[in-house]
C-alpha cells in the first residue's frame, strides 16, 4: 500500500465497518485504525434496534412508508430537536442500509418491524432488530470485512489509537498521529473519517462538556471522545451538549468509577412494578409504572443528581420478578454490603440508610399502603397495587439515570464534512456515528434506532460515494 492512503478511517465499529467495506469495494487504498484489539466497537454492547422507511422488509409486510414520514415522526418524538440536515441525509439512506445488511446475511427477528418497543412508538412499523442484539449485525458485517482485510484491500491496524489530526498550512487535514504498542506513528491520507464513537466512557471530556450531568455510564469503554478532542484541536464546532436524556435507570457498581453503571429492570413492559420510587425528600414523584418510557426518563432527569430511591419490603423481594440481572441470592447478599443497596428493620431505619427524612418516608409508605388496601392510588395512579410495604426487612436501592450515549459532538454539513467554529468545512476531514453527538441524530429524546442506524447509514454512504480521491 502507498504512503498516502486514499482514506484513513478512525474506528472499526458501527460506522467504520460499513465505511471500510464500501470504500474498499470501490478500490480505495484504505487504512483503518482501531484502538481496541478487536473490531465491532459498540456493536458488542448495543441492543441493535434499527429503523428505516421504505425497506424491502416493510414492502414484504405490506407496510407503506416513506422517508418523509420517517422524518416527521422522528422530529415529533424528538420535539423537533434533531439536526434537520443530518436527519434528511439519514432518512433518505436508511432503507438502502438495512436492505444491504439483509443482502449480506442480517436476519430480522420474527415479528419485526414493529412501531415501538423500548422507546416511544413510531406511527408505523419501521423498527427492527436481530435475534442477538447488535451482534446479529456484526455477524453479517464481519465476514465481508474479514475477507477484504485478508485480501489486502483494507489495511486494518488494531490497537492503534488516534492521538491527533495533522493539518497543513492551509488548514487541510493530511493525516493522523496514532499511539501504538510500538510507540507513536504518523499516517498520511487524502481523506480522514472520524468514526470513533462518543464520549460516555470518557469522564474527563464528559465533565468538560456536561459538568452538570452526573455520569453513570454503561457503554463501550473505548467511547472516550478521542475524535471530538482531536477535531476540537483543529477548531471544529462541538455542540449539542444540552440534548441529553438519561436512560431509566440503574446504579453505580463502583462509586469511584462513573463508567460502572449497571441496569435495573424497571420497565412495566418487562415486569410488574411492585416497588415505589421516592425522591430525596422521601416523597413519590412519578407514576412508577407509567407505560411511557419518555415520561419515566424525563421525571428522573428532573430529580437532583438524576437520583431516586427504590423502596420495598421482604414480601416484595421474595415475590416480585427480579429487579436486577443478578441471581436472587446474590442480590439479597448485596443489601447492607453495597453502598447503593441498603436495608433496615424499620422504615425510619431505612430512611436513615437512604439519607432521606424518616417522617416523610413513613408518611409516604403509609399512604401507599392505604392505596393498596383501597386499590386506588389517588396520588399517582399507579396500576400495580399488588402488595403493601409492611414486612421487614425493608429494602432500598439508590438508583440514578444511566448514560449509554453522549449528547454533544462534531458539527457536519450535508456531506458529513466537519465544520469549524465559523461554519466552514475543514478540508479532508469527515465525521459520522456517535462522534456527531446523539443529540444531532435523535434530539433530546430516544427515537427508535436513531443512533445505530445513522451510524451505519453514514458509514455506508461515505464509503460508497461521499469521499473522492
Ligand atoms: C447499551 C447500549 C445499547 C444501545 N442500543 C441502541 C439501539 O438499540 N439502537 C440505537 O440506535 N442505538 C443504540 N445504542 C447506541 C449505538 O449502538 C451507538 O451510538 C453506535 O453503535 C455508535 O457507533 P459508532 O460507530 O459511532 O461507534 P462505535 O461502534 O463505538 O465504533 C467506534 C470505534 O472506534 C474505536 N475508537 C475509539 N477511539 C479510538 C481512537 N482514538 N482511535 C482508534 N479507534 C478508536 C472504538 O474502539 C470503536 O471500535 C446503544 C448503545 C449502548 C451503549
Amino acid at each position: 500500500m502507498s504512503d498516502v492512503y486514499d482514506v484513513i478511517c478512525v474506528g472499526a465499529g458501527s460506522t467504520g465497518l460499513p465505511l471500510a467495506i464500501k470504500a474498499a469495494e470501490r478500490g480505495a487504498n484504505i487504512l483503518q485504525i482501531e484502538a481496541d484489539n478487536r473490531i465491532g466497537g459498540t456493536l458488542h454492547w448495543s441492543s441493535g434496534q434499527i429503523a428505516a422507511a421504505g425497506t424491502r422488509l416493510q414492502k414484504e409486510n405490506n407496510i407503506s412508508d416513506t422517508p418523509d414520514a420517517h422524518y416527521e415522526d422522528a422530529q415529533r418524538v424528538a420535539n423537533g430537536q434533531i439536526d434537520p440536515t443530518v436527519l434528511r441525509l439519514f432518512v433518505d439512506n436508511a432503507a438502502d442500509t438495512i436492505d444491504w445488511l439483509m443482502d449480506i446475511g442480517f436476519k430480522p427477528a420474527a415479528g419485526t418491524p414493529v412501531a415501538g418497543e423500548s422507546h416511544e412508538a413510531y406511527s408505523t412499523r419501521r423498527y427492527l432488530w436481530g435475534d442477538n442484539q447488535a451482534i446479529s449485525i456484526l455477524d453479517a458485517l464481519r465476514p465481508v470485512h474479514e475477507k477484504l482485510v485478508a485480501d489486502g484491500k483494507i489495511d486494518l491496524r488494531l490497537e492503534h489509537r488516534l492521538k491527533s489530526l495533522i493539518s497543513d498550512d492551509s488548514g487541510a487535514v493530511t493525516g493522523v498521529v496514532v499511539d501504538t504498542l510500538n510507540g507513536e506513528q504518523t499516517f498520511h491520507g487524502k481523506n480522514v473519517v472520524l468514526a470513533c464513537g462518543g464520549y460516555a466512557a470518557g469522564p474527563d471530556l464528559w465533565n468538560d462538556l456536561n459538568p452538570e450531568i452526573p455520569l453513570c455510564s454503561h457503554c463501550n469503554p473505548y467511547s472516550r471522545g478521542d475524535g471530538i478532542v482531536a477535531a476540537r484541536e483543529l477548531d471544529a464546532q462541538i455542540n449539542g451538549k444540552e440534548k441529553f436524556l438519561c436512560t431509566f435507570a440503574g446504579w453505580l457498581e463502583d462509586e469511584s468509577d462513573p463508567t460502572s453503571g449497571e441496569f435495573l429492570a424497571l420497565s412495566p413492559k418487562a415486569r410488574n412494578i411492585w416497588e415505589i420510587f421516592v425522591d430525596v425528600n422521601g416523597k413519590r414523584f412519578m407514576k412508577e409504572d407509567h407505560q411511557s418510557i419518555d415520561y419515566r426518563e424525563r421525571n428522573l432527569l428532573k430529580q437532583p443528581g438524576m437520583r431516586m430511591n427504590i423502596v420495598f419490603d421482604e414480601g416484595i423481594r421474595q415475590n416480585a420478578s427480579p429487579i436486577t440481572m443478578l441471581d436472587p441470592e446474590a442480590l439479597k447478599a448485596k443489601f447492607g454490603a453495597h453502598p447503593n443497596f441498603v436495608k433496615a428493620d424499620t422504615i425510619e431505619g431505612l430512611a436513615s440508610e437512604l439519607g432521606i427524612p424518616a417522617n416523610a418516608l413513613k408518611a409516604t409508605v403509609d399512604e401507599y399502603n392505604a392505596s393498596v388496601d383501597s386499590d386506588e392510588d389517588k396520588a399517582w395512579d399507579k396500576f400495580f397495587l399488588i402488595r403493601k410495604i409492611e414486612n421487614p426487612p425493608f429494602y432500598g436501592i439508590k438508583a440514578m439515570g444511566i448514560t449509554v450515549l453522549s449528547p454533544a459532538g462534531v458539527a457536519v454539513d450535508e456531506k458529513l464534512r466537519v465544520l469549524n467554529t465559523s461554519g466552514s468545512p475543514i478540508p479532508n476531514v469527515y465525521a459520522a456515528g456517535e462522534v456527531l453527538g446523539f443529540g444531532r441524530t435523535s434530539g433530546n429524546a430516544f427515537v427508535g434506532g436513531l443512533s445505530l442506524t445513522p451510524a451505519m447509514a453514514f458509514g455506508k454512504i461515505l464509503g460508497e460515494r461521499m469521499l473522492s480521491w
